[in-house]
C-alpha cells in the first residue's frame, strides 16, 4: 500500500521512515500519538492479497499467546511483542496492519558491519544465550515453534533517543523543505544511511579513531564505519568486532511459526538453517529451531555460514546440503538416514547416494576453527562442542534450549 512519511494511519500512528521489509510486508517506524502505549512502534503492514491476510491472522494469534502466556518467564523480555494490531484500507484492498515494540538493527546488519568478519566470541556467547532464553519461553511455555531462526529475525534493542535522533533528522528535512533521502521511504534504515545532516568528517574520524579496537555502543557506531570508508577507503580493524556487553536482543517475525501440534507446512526454514530432520522429511519440533541456533552461533563469530549449499530449492541443493552436513559432524548415523520421506532419495545402506566418497573431506568444526579461521586450540574446543551439541544430527538427542542455557560452554566464565 502506498505508504508516505508523515501519514498518520488510525489517526493514531505517525509514519517516520522505512526499517526494513520481507516478503509479507514493509515496517515502518512509528511514532504513536495516543497517550497510551509505547511512544514508537514498529508498524507492520501486510500485503493485501488474501492469503497473505490468512498468514497475518495466524501471526496476531501467535504474537497474542506470546504476549499473555508467561510474562514472567526468563525468555519473554527475548520475544518482540505485539502492541496492536488493526486493519487498514488502501487502493489495492484490505491491509492487516501490526503494531510492535520497536526494535533496532538485526544480527545481519550486526556482520554486514563487520564486513562479515564475524563478532568477538563473548558477544556472540551474550547473543546465543538471549536467543536460547527466548525459545525456551516459544518452546516450552508456549509451545510454538519458530521455524525460521536466522540472523536477520534477531532483532537489536536501541535505546529511544538513538530512535529520537533518526526521527529529529526526519523531521528536519521536512521542516527545511529538504527532499527526503531516497534511503528513507525506499530501503533498510540501518544501512543505507544518508549522512546529509551528520557530523563533519574530523569528528567522524577522530570518533573512529577513538573507538578503534574497543567496545562501544554498536548503535553509535552504526553508520560510521559505512561513513569513513565511504570517504577513506577500507578501514584496518582486527577481527573480530567488538559488541556493547550490554547489548540486548530479541527474538522477531513469527509469521512462520506454528504451534508443535499444528504444523501449516511440512517444509520449514531458510535454506542455510535448515535442519537435517526437514531435508530428510522426517518430521520437526522444536529441535528443528536449536539447530538453526547452531547454525546461527558459527555464523555470528566467522561472519560466513556454517551450510551454504549450492542453489535454492532442488534435490541437488538437498544433496549439497547432506554432504556439508556429512563433513561438518564426520558421518550421519545410518538410522537417521533411515527415517524420512525423503531418505531413500539421498541415501543407500547409510551411504549418500550418487556422491563419491572420494569428494568428501571430513572438517569438524574445530578443525575449521583452527585451520581456516586461525583459532587457538584452547578456544575453538568448547566453542565447537557446543555447536555439535546443538546441530546433533538426532533431533531426539539434540540439546533442548533450556538444557543448552544449562551447557558447559554457556555457564563458563571466560
Ligand atoms: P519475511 O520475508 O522474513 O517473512 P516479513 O514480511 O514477515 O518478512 P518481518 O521479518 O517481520 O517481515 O520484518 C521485516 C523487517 O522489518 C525485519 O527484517 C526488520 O528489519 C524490520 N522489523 C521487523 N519488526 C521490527 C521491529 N519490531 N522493530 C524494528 N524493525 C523491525
Ligand atoms: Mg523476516
Ligand atoms: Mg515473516
Amino acid at each position: 500500500m502506498p505508504i508516505n512519511i508523515g501519514d498518520i494511519l488510525k489517526e493514531q500512528y505517525k509514519v517516520c521512515r522505512k526499517l526494513g521489509w520481507g516478503h509479507f510486508s514493509t515496517v515502518w517506524l512509528c511514532r504513536n500519538l495516543s497517550n497510551e502505549g509505547p511512544t514508537y512502534v514498529a508498524l507492520k503492514i501486510c500485503k493485501s492479497a488474501q492469503s497473505f491476510a490468512v498468514v497475518a491472522q495466524d501471526e496476531i494469534k501467535l504474537l497474542r499467546e506470546t504476549k499473555l502466556i508467561d510474562p514472567t518467564h526468563i525468555g519473554y523480555k527475548h520475544i518482540v511483542q505485539m502492541v496492536d494490531t488493526f486493519k487498514l484500507v488502501s487502493v489495492n484492498g484490505v491491509h492487516t496492519a501490526i503494531s510492535m515494540e520497536i526494535m533496532g538493527p538485526s544480527l545481519l546488519h550486526l556482520l554486514i558491519q563487520s564486513d562479515f568478519r564475524g563478532i568477538h566470541l563473548s558477544g556472540c556467547k551474550r547473543i546465543i544465550t538471549q536467543v536460547l532464553k527466548g525459545l525456551s519461553y516459544l518452546h516450552e511455555k508456549c509451545r510454538i515453534i519458530h521455524t525460521d531462526i536466522k540472523p536477520e529475525n534477531i532483532l537489536i534493542k536501541v535505546d529511544e533517543n538513538y530512535i529520537k535522533t533518526i526521527i529529529s533528522k526526519t523531521e528536519k528535512f521536512t521542516e527545511l523543505g529538504i527532499d527526503m533521502p531516497r534511503s528513507y521511504v525506499a530501503s533498510d534504515c540501518w544501512i543505507d544511511k544518508d549522512k546529509r545532516l551528520g557530523d563533519s568528517d574530523e569528528n567522524i574520524i577522530s570518533k573512529f579513531e577513538e573507538q578503534r579496537g574497543q567496545s562501544y555502543p554498536y548503535d553509535k557506531f552504526l553508520g560510521e564505519l559505512t561513513d569513513f570508508k565511504r570517504r577513506h577507503g577500507e578501514p584496518r580493524l582486527n577481527a573480530p568486532m567488538w559488541v556493547s556487553p550490554n547489548i540486548e536482543i530479541k527474538i522477531a517475525d513469527l509469521g512462520n511459526s506454528c504451534w508443535e501440534d499444528h504444523h501449516f507446512s511440512a517444509e520449514i526454514q531458510t535454506r542455510q538453517y535448515r535442519a537435517l530432520e526437514v531435508i530428510l522429511g522426517a518430521g520437526y519440533g522444536f529441535p528443528a529451531d536449536i539447530w538453526s541456533v547452531g547454525c546461527m552461533g558459527f555464523e555470528m563469530v566467522t561472519g560466513e555460514m556454517l551450510f551454504s549449499p549450492k542453489g535454492e530449492e532442488s534435490k541437488i541443493t538437498n544433496r549439497d546440503h547432506l554432504c556439508l552436513i556429512y563433513e561438518t559432524l564426520g558421518g550421519i548415523p545410518q538410522y537417521i538416514t533411515e527415517k524420512g520421506t525423503n531418505a531413500r532419495q539421498y541415501f543407500s545402506n547409510g551411504e549418500l547416494l550418487r556422491v563419491n566418497k572420494k569428494w568428501l573431506r571430513i572438517w569438524k568444526i574445530e578443525d575449521v576453527l583452527v585451520e581456516k579461521y586461525k583459532w587457538k586450540r584452547v578456544d575453538a574446543i568448547p566453542f565447537a562442542g557446543f555447536l555439535e551439541s546443538l546441530i546433533e544430527p538426532d533431533p531426539a538427542l539434540r540439546l533442548t534450549a533450556s538444557m543448552a542455557l544449562q551447557s558447559e560452554w554457556i555457564t563458563m566464565n571466560e
